[in-house]
């Protein structure tokens, strides 16, 4: 069976067996990319940066904690200049494998085997003592610290990921599952908004209307004019904006004398008349009914993420309590077929959050155990037509599961990285829209793997 990693610092030689353990289990793999290997690692196991490397990344795009934390330490218990100056994501290019660019999203663990430390003006990222690549930031174009009228700041309403790609709007910071008893066990959603306001930063419960199409304008308006010029040759221009995603907690009454439905779609409906069709729009809320969902297509909703969290019913009624009570399992897969037949299935993308299958004290204990479970889902939706994709799971302290500390082993995640592609292409499945382009080299979403595995497009 699969070792499981320790939360406590591995000492230098550790790390380094740990390289020769990825790279045993990248050689049981050789039809998946090397570089999707050491993502899902670093997507499991998080990164830290010397103060040699910070210095570098202070000139990159910060860190947005743009809805959970994604970290496995609290910010309490980072070094300031970790969590300010950290990038909210790193590309993997070149070194001794000769990696082909891979954007990774930056979870911060001081804890970690990984490291991304500095020379001369590079960076480069290790496993212990043994060099993996070197790392490539993304610029922080100067529009970003753009001042909107009430004072905030442009990147707070809508920062960027995947490389520029998506614009990220959780328009309410807070979940109504609220607590022990409700919050999904995985998720810091609740105490990531705690820990920011302590830490006095700019993190309000919701995002105005009119602050979001102000910020909005403001990415519109300098993707008309030319690109800034890039001469640092530590940086990647970023990519043109091409999707914003809608989302936030769950409103499980009412918010602002408002339904879930009514809430987020109130937004969309705002960007598609001043934008129309300007990016592709996504929106991430709970599993709903067809009348509710015609709704949030009569709004100008494109794609519809109804996440599943996890396919085990029991785990879901376990790690999903809240969900479980307001909705139930049964329901919310009937609801994403249901949402299938009134949007067309390539156009709902339910995630899955990957690895809490195995996570302490309720998942699976075998490897082989939760990727039989999690195929059984991927074949369900995906002989549908519906193809999920997933988030890599981070224990993340702020959550109940998290406290634990242990990330589900490498070998699922890498072999759920083969099962998910080969599910896919069994079932002939189109690549899923919203994401940008598949394939080694290409792919940009940033908090799993599943498109660097796809076969890139031609031409
Ligand atoms: S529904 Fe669950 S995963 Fe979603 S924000 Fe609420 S607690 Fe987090």
């Amino acid at each position: 069976m699969a070792t499981r990693t320790p939360a406590t610092p591995p000492p230098h030689a550790d790390a380094s067996r740990h390289y020769d353990r990825v790279m045993a289990i990248a050689e049981q793999y050789p039809d998946l990319p090397l570089e999707a290997v050491f993502k899902e690692d670093l997507l499991r196991l998080g990164v830290r940066f010397t103060d040699a490397a910070l210095e570098l990344t202070a000139r990159s795009k910060p860190k947005a904690y743009f809805i959970f934390s994604f970290d496995m330490a609290p910010l309490s218990d980072l070094p300031e200049r970790q969590s300010l100056h950290a990038p909210e994501e790193i590309a993997l290019v070149g070194g001794p494998h000769s990696l082909r660019r891979t954007i990774v999203s930056v979870r911060l663990n001081p804890s970690s085997p990984y490291s991304v430390d500095a020379t001369d003006d590079a960076l480069q990222l290790h496993l212990g003592s043994v060099a993996i690549c070197d790392v490539k930031l993304a610029p922080n174009p100067a529009y970003y610290q753009s001042e909107l009228a009430g004072g905030k700041v442009m990147r707070e309403v809508a920062p960027t990921i995947e490389w520029g790609y998506l614009i990220y709007l959780t328009l309410f910071r807070l979940c109504q599952y609220f607590g022990a008893e409700e919050e999904c066990k995985f998720c810091d959603i609740n105490e990531n908004f705690r820990q920011q306001r302590r830490a006095g930063r700019p993190y309000n419960q919701v995002k105005a209307l009119d602050d979001v199409l102000a910020a909005l304008e403001i990415i519109d308006a300098n993707e008309r004019e030319q690109p800034e010029a890039n001469d640092d040759d530590l940086l990647l221009p970023l990519k043109r904006t091409a999707a914003y995603t809608i989302t936030g907690g769950s409103i499980v009454s009412e918010l602002q004398g408002q339904s879930e439905i009514d809430f987020y779609c109130r937004y969309v409906e705002a960007i598609e008349e001043r934008f129309p069709r300007r990016w592709i729009s996504k929106m991430v809320v709970q599993a709903h009914e067809q009348d509710s969902l015609q709704r949030l297509r009569d709004a100008g909703v494109q794609i519809y993420h109804p996440n599943y969290e996890v396919w085990d019913a029991r785990l879901f009624s376990i790690l999903c309590p809240g969900k479980q009570r307001a909705i139930g399992h049964e329901s919310w897969v009937r609801r994403i077929l249901g949402a299938a037949e009134l949007m067309g299935p390539e156009n709902v993308i339910p995630n899955f959050v990957a690895g809490v299958e195995m996570a302490r004290p309720y998942g699976f204990e075998r490897v082989e155990e939760a990727l039989r479970s999690t195929g059984e889902g991927l074949d369900f939706f995906m002989s549908r037509g519906v193809a999920p994709r997933f988030t890599t799971w981070c224990p993340e302290p702020l959550s109940q599961l998290g406290r634990a500390g242990e990330a589900a082993p490498l070998e699922y995640h890498v072999g759920l990285l083969r099962l998910w592609r080969d599910t896919h292409r069994r079932h002939r499945l189109p690549v899923p829209r919203g994401y940008g382009d598949p394939g080694p080299g290409q792919a940009v979403f940033s908090v799993s793997g599943f498109m660097d595995v796809l076969e890139p497009l031609c031409g």
